[in-house]
């Protein structure tokens, strides 16, 4: 078996292996080192010797030191790793105030003539699904929603063959929560502007308890937003459980009857909003996955549409890049100042970023958050950063924008849904099965072997640029083109298995 080696910058000390089953001891590497000891498939191998003390790059950065005596041949994994300090968020490099794009961002053409088949809102917005969501003030009416969501789907849903589905909006904040604490802001304008997503067709119904803390006039605020039905659990009116879900059937059929009358339009790429995120991430995920996805976010941006990156942990070591990347100086300013929230609300925690890696990334070769943060950030592409949105807020700025979330799968997917996301993409090297009900998650693999074992689960497989057999260009076309083909309506393997994981808020307040 040829030895596949994959090394990204010149400057590069360790390169990657390819081959599926890894390297082992003894294998000569043709202009290179011979193997000191077997190499897993993506982890690093040392390309020349790494005395203790070495600087270790990848990337073309530095991904840490060696603990240890490394010779060529040998093995770079976590443990003969020591992982620098976080960059320091003063002295970055800022745009000029005088230049409304730095000089060393290219200036990407405009891509015409793209198109996909949506649902036109009354606000301008564009779904890729028509759904309707039932959104919920407090956890305490789950169960009653469970059981009335099962009946709509059996016994309502056939009859509006135009409504893709029904989505109940649950959470587990409304009550036992520090309500006016400052950092509650965050949870209830996220489940605010949840209800506002394009998916949902403007058509907001509410389904409330009565007694908790996030009332219905709190949660979405009247005059700001039209509120269709309104279901409250304790009304008098309610005699029983089955008035309490007949109440909800007959406001659902209302919602229903107007979503059933709305058609799929031709609508410009320019109305999507797609929200990139990785998880379960390994050595390839930079390599693959990730290029690609930056390729296609180039595409979607070149055709007017908007790109959410996010993952605060996860960009955080490459933060240096972000700032000279902002279109304006106000906009780098926005991105060190959410960098800073975070690094505080960590350290609140007894935490810092090194907490984001898993034993899943390690065992994948991903050594520490530095090497996953530069293999992360390479989703956005190479486009300026136009906005920076703060967890729980809508987007305002088509083009890329950086979507300050933490990087839980879970909940960076909920907060993107607030952002306004009406399309996903989720790569993936070690597997996971994640979908949401809201909205479209095109899942993309890092690794073939992977893409074959999980045929049914994976949208794409980006592991032919591992071996050589396609570009970064060719998978992020083809990336770009699968998704103008779901946002129309082609469902998700997910979706085919009805695939869903929960909403989960983030809520750095206190509860009670
Ligand atoms: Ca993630």
């Amino acid at each position: 078996m040829k030895p596949v080696l994959i090394r990204l910058h010149a400057s590069d000390n360790v390169a990657v292996v390819g081959n599926e089953g890894g390297l082992a001891a003894g294998t000569v590497v043709d202009g290179g080192p011979t193997l000191r000891e077997r190499v897993p498939q993506a982890h690093k191998l040392a390309l020349v010797d790494l005395p203790a003390g070495s600087e270790v790059r990848r990337y073309g950065v530095v991904i840490g030191r060696t603990t240890r005596d490394v010779p060529a041949g040998g093995w770079v994994h976590e443990r003969v790793l020591q992982m620098p300090a976080a960059p320091p968020l003063a002295g970055l490099p800022m745009p000029t105030a005088d230049s409304a794009r730095p000089p060393a961002l290219p200036l990407l053409p405009p891509l015409e003539s793209h198109y996909f088949d949506g649902y036109r809102n009354a606000d301008g917005s564009v779904g890729t699904r028509n759904l309707l969501a039932i959104t919920t003030t407090v956890q305490c009416v789950a169960g009653v929603l469970d059981h009335a969501l099962a009946r709509i789907r059996r016994e309502l849903l056939p009859q509006y063959r135009q409504v893709d589905g029904v989505v109940g909006i649950e959470h587990a904040y409304g009550c036992g929560v520090a309500i006016d604490a400052p950092d509650a802001a965050i949870p209830i304008r996220t489940l605010r502007h949840i209800a506002l997503n394009p998916n949902f067709g403007g058509e907001v119904m509410v389904l409330s308890l009565g007694c908790e803390k996030l009332q219905p006039e709190r949660l979405l605020p009247p005059g700001s937003i039209a509120i269709g039905g309104q279901v409250r659990l304790q009304d008098d009116k309610h005699v029983g459980f089955a008035s309490m879900v007949d109440s909800i059937m007959s406001t659902a059929q209302a919602h229903l009857q107007r979503l059933n009358e709305r058609r799929r339009v031709r609508v410009p790429a320019a109305e999507l909003v797609v929200g990139v995120q990785c998880g379960g991430s390994d050595a390839f995920s930079g390599i693959t996955a990730n290029p690609a996805v930056g390729h296609c976010s180039d595409l979607l941006v070149r055709a007017g549409a908007t790109v959410l990156f996010s993952e605060v942990t996860e960009v955080r070591d490459a933060v240096d890049q972000l700032t000279r990347r902002a279109a304006t100086p106000q906009v780098a300013q926005r991105i060190i100042e959410e960098m800073a929230w975070y690094d505080a609300y960590l350290a609140r925690g007894g935490a810092d970023r090194s907490a984001n890696t898993t034993p899943g990334n390690k065992a994948g070769g991903l050594s520490n958050i530095v090497e996953k943060a530069m293999g992360s950030i390479v989703k956005s592409g190479t486009a300026p950063i136009v906005g920076v949105v703060a967890p729980g807020e809508r987007v305002l700025t088509r083009g890329l924008n950086y979507a300050a979330t933490p990087a839980s799968d879970f909940i960076c997917g909920t907060l993107q849904l607030a952002a306004g996301m009406n399309l996903h993409v989720f790569t993936t090297g070690r597997g996971t099965p994640y979908g949401l009900a809201e909205c479209p998650v095109v899942k993309v693999a890092t690794r073939s072997e992977l893409a074959r074992r999980w045929h049914d689960l994976m949208d794409l497989d980006a592991g032919p640029i591992a071996d050589g057999t396609a570009s970064v260009e060719q998978m992020g076309r083809a990336l770009f083109e699968l998704l103008l083909q779901v946002a129309s309506g082609r469902r998700t393997w997910a979706e085919q298995h009805g695939l869903a994981n929960a909403l989960v808020l983030f809520n750095p307040a206190p509860v009670t």
